[in-house]
């Protein structure tokens, strides 16, 4: 297999440390929807792996949206009549609510009160709270301190910009010997919250550094995505059109594209204690379900059914697209008391679970990578597979895996089936009919059919 050795089991934990450390350098940075945080974010993943940045200004259409202005915070506090800082964004810059307009006023308790945002039910988090879309501003904090606090009166400072600038978003390529693309999205827009956004940047970057390191090239053009949530994706979109969409005269209209994606993937809460789980493209039964659903059977993973909330998979599974893009989480959003408070801390994530998640998107992306459809080329009777050095020569005994899996792969091969379903078929690892497939196409008796969209030849034209 192609990538057979992506992340071998014995370098999971390598890989999981190194994704640690980057999710430890992250996790100070002051990122949002845009601004300088998530700039130095790319700088950071670019240390890691080659990046393509893109930077679109605001006020560009993304279809029905648009791009916003964007947003830089350099301080931010509340403080009593002694100077002292009761709410310091300095100390914790979930404080601040995500996309605040500058504030410098003196007010009281009492007019500061709306603007305050804490969780009485778990009264030592800070919620995560942002307002992109509407102009406001707000302060986050510990429900304990927010009950400390004094009639005031106290001096209100937000040193913000909420400017004309622009929105950035990064890509790492990995061609491959076909231009058909598997699309990995990751989402870049939260600040200090560690298995919400840096859990899967960090794990998406190990498998890039993967795929660009290995020795061979993969089958498919992978494509890994960092922006932030919802306007990244549409953003992203809406400057790919061509590239995602079918050929037409593919739907009423949505048509016009090369349709070059062949699977994707959603990454996203990778590094907390909760298992796997694998949530289905909105059309349900594409090569990244049917791989999932492969790669996961017989784990503890769980399999959730395709629905329209959650992260960027909203955008790309929008009926316009209907991509084939699935997304792998550990515990899903909203699900786990932590999502979206200062509780999702580096404490909640552990290079064990990175390892563990990594190693199963390793397999899944091998997977992905390496199916395609056999076509039998003798396929009258049985071949002799003795004659060609690829069964026992002593008859009478069961055939071992291996033989199991070249009878199979013969059988189903006629050029309807790709090795996952025959896989699904024989009920056996896709990993043995992949092997089986590679041998017979290495002795002449089986050619891949699905091979659509070469590359094109590199190097100087003669
Ligand atoms: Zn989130």
């Amino acid at each position: 297999m192609l990538l057979d050795a992506l992340i071998p089991d014995d370098a999971a934990g390598a890989a999981a440390t190194d994704a640690w450390a980057l999710i430890v350098a992250l996790y100070p940075l002051c990122r949002s929807l845009t601004g300088d945080g998530v700039r130095q974010t790319l700088d950071r993943i670019g240390e890691r792996i080659p990046l393509i940045r893109t930077e679109v200004p605001s006020g560009t259409p993304a279809f029905d949206w648009e791009i916003p202005r964007e947003w830089n915070l350099r301080d931010a506090w509340i403080a009593d009549a002694d100077g002292r800082r009761v709410v310091d964004f300095r100390a914790h810059s979930l404080h601040v609510m995500g996309y605040s307009v500058p504030v410098r006023r003196t007010m009281t308790l009492d007019e500061l009160q709306p603007h305050l945002h804490s969780l009485p039910d778990q009264p030592d988090w800070i919620p995560y709270r942002t307002s992109y879309y509407r102009e406001q501003w707000g302060f986050c904090l510990r429900h304990r301190d927010r009950e400390r606090l004094g009639p005031g009166p106290y001096e209100v400072v937000i040193d913000a910009t909420l400017a004309p600038g622009h929105l950035s978003y990064a890509e790492s390529v990995i061609p491959g010997q076909s231009t058909d693309e598997v699309l990995v999205y990751t989402h870049t827009c939260h600040p200090a919250l560690a298995n919400d956004n840096l859990s899967g940047i960090a794990v998406a970057v190990e498998l890039a550094r993967a795929l660009h390191q290995a020795p061979r090239k993969p089958r498919l053009t992978w494509r890994f995505i960092f922006g932030p949530g919802t306007i990244g994706s549409l953003a992203w979109l809406s400057r790919n059109e061509a590239r995602v969409l079918p050929p037409p005269p593919a739907g009423e209209g949505w048509g016009g594209g090369t349709g070059r994606v062949s699977a994707g993937l959603v990454l996203g809460l990778l590094g907390d204690p909760g298992v796997l789980h694998y949530k289905h493209s909105r059309r349900g039964d594409t090569l990244t379900d049917r791989a999932a659903a492969h790669v996961l059977r017989g784990t503890e993973a769980k399999l959730l059914d395709f629905e329209p909330y959650g992260y960027d998979e909203r955008q790309f599974c929008s009926p316009g697209f209907d991509l084939p893009m699935g997304r792998l989480t550990r515990s899903p959003n909203s699900t786990y008391p932590e999502y979206h408070t200062s509780a999702d801390d580096l404490s909640l994530i552990r290079p064990a679970q990175l390892a563990k998640a990594l190693q199963t998107l390793a397999r899944l992306a091998s997977v992905l990578d390496a199916n395609r459809t056999p076509l039998n080329l003798s396929p009258k009777g049985e071949p002799r597979l003795g004659k060609r050095g690829l069964y026992g020569s002593v008859g009478g005994g069961a055939p071992c895996a291996f033989e199991h899996a070249l009878l199979w792969v013969l059988n189903q091969a006629d050029g309807t089936r790709d090795l996952l379903a025959i896989a699904e078929r024989a009920r056996l690892p896709f990993e043995q009919v992949e092997q089986a497939a590679a041998a017979l196409e290495h002795a002449g008796l089986l050619r891949t059919l699905d091979a659509p969209h070469e590359s094109e030849p590199k190097g100087p034209s003669p």
